[in-house]
């Protein structure tokens, strides 16, 4: 698949557009690239499925928060994940909310494409997935067996006796003006113009039954706890023949036993002792993906926090990796022997080991102010 291009940049609206000014910029450009004013013009197919696409993600608060956040791919845009984005169905049954009456359910818009009736779009499907940060480093295909409705086999479908297979109701109510005539979406078949006319046994009310699948999801490196990635056509099919939801993935981070996570970056306590902290030594540090050595300098003062560049998780929508940074603390003995008593004691009387800080000794708010800046 191509570069994505930004959704607010498609709809052409600033990133702090209002749902107003977004439907406003959608409905414009739904109206200009409508298949039925550009016939066989594959261009404006694409600028309507597009602004479409753009709309659909833009005009929810949690996708377009999800979108902000995460870019295409934390709506469905990258890797494995969204295919090609929404099909003429999704986006004509979308049309409704978007142009009120004149154009809902089966209007002008509908009732150009054969007969009316709609496409019924099958339920998403949600499904947890556990991970652990070096599943998350790295980016990861997993298999996951999800227990799904499918079409069941042997259904055959006759018109729906409630709208005559047009999935509308035409209704002609009398009122001052003479007769009005309204039309809504048929409730028996949802708008399908589709019902059951032989099932299997084992088959619900609208044809489908829940069968077990397993399917492969390519998880993209520097997902995040809660993050939700949408799986296009892969949840529930749709009855009637129609098309099946998506597959909502919902990302939960198992906790690593030693590496604290904040975003892209890592942190690690380390804990080293009295002497090395004195004359500097080189310890081993756990990383997401093995070991890294670092060098504890001669004189280092506990609190000292030591960063190790591209050491963290990698950015999921963006390029770059963040850092891990390793807090050295320095161990304190709780009991010591006789022996050591008298050392301690002797070492004591000398100034070397007079508390002396001086500028390069920050204080842990200045050190912290630094490293975030
Ligand atoms: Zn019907």
């Amino acid at each position: 698949m191509s570069q994505k291009r930004d959704f607010y940049e498609i709809l052409g609206v600033s990133k702090n557009a209002d749902d107003a000014e977004i439907k406003k910029a959608y409905r414009k450009l739904a109206l200009k690239y409508h298949p039925d004013k550009n016939p066989d013009d594959a261009s404006a197919e694409e600028k309507f499925k597009e602004a479409a696409e753009a709309y659909e993600i833009l005009s929810n608060a949690e996708k377009r928060a999800q979108y902000d956040r995460f870019g295409h791919a934390g709506v469905g845009g990258q890797g494995g994940f969204g295919g090609g984005g929404m099909n003429m169905d999704d986006i004509f049954s979308q049309f409704g909310d978007i142009f009120g009456g004149a154009f809902g359910g089966g209007g002008s818009f509908g009732g150009s494409r054969g007969g009316g009736s709609r496409v019924v779009r099958g339920t998403n499907l949600r499904v947890k997935m556990k991970l652990t940060l070096e599943e998350i480093a790295e980016g990861v295909k997993k298999k996951i067996k999800v227990n799904k409705l499918v079409n069941a086999e042997g259904v055959t479908y006759k018109n729906c006796q409630t709208c005559n297979g047009t999935g509308r109701i035409t209704r002609v109510a009398q009122t001052f003006l003479g007769a009005m005539q309204t039309q809504s979406t048929c409730h028996t078949c949802q708008g399908a113009g589709k019902m059951i006319d032989k099932k299997p046994a084992d088959s619900d009310a609208h044809g489908l039954k829940k069968q077990e699948e397993v399917i492969e999801i390519d998880i993209p490196a520097g997902v995040e706890e809660g993050m939700q990635l949408s799986v296009s056509g892969k949840g529930n099919a749709g009855p009637f023949n129609g098309v099946p939801g998506d597959l909502i993935v919902v990302i939960e981070e198992i906790e690593h036993p030693e590496l604290k996570r904040d975003g892209e970056n890592l942190h690690y306590d380390a804990y080293v002792n009295f002497v090395d902290a004195v004359l500097g030594e080189s310890i081993e540090i756990p990383t997401v993906n093995g070991k890294a050595k670092i060098k504890v300098e001669p004189g280092t003062q506990s609190g000292k926090v030591l960063r190790l560049k591209g050491k963290g998780l990698p950015h999921v929508q963006r390029y770059g990796t963040g850092d891990l940074f390793v807090h050295i603390n320095i161990w304190t003995p709780k009991k010591v022997s006789k022996e050591e008593r008298e050392i301690l004691e002797k070492l004591k009387q000398s100034d070397n080991f007079k508390p002396n800080p001086d500028q390069n000794d920050k204080s842990f708010f200045k050190r912290m102010k630094d490293m975030f800046q």
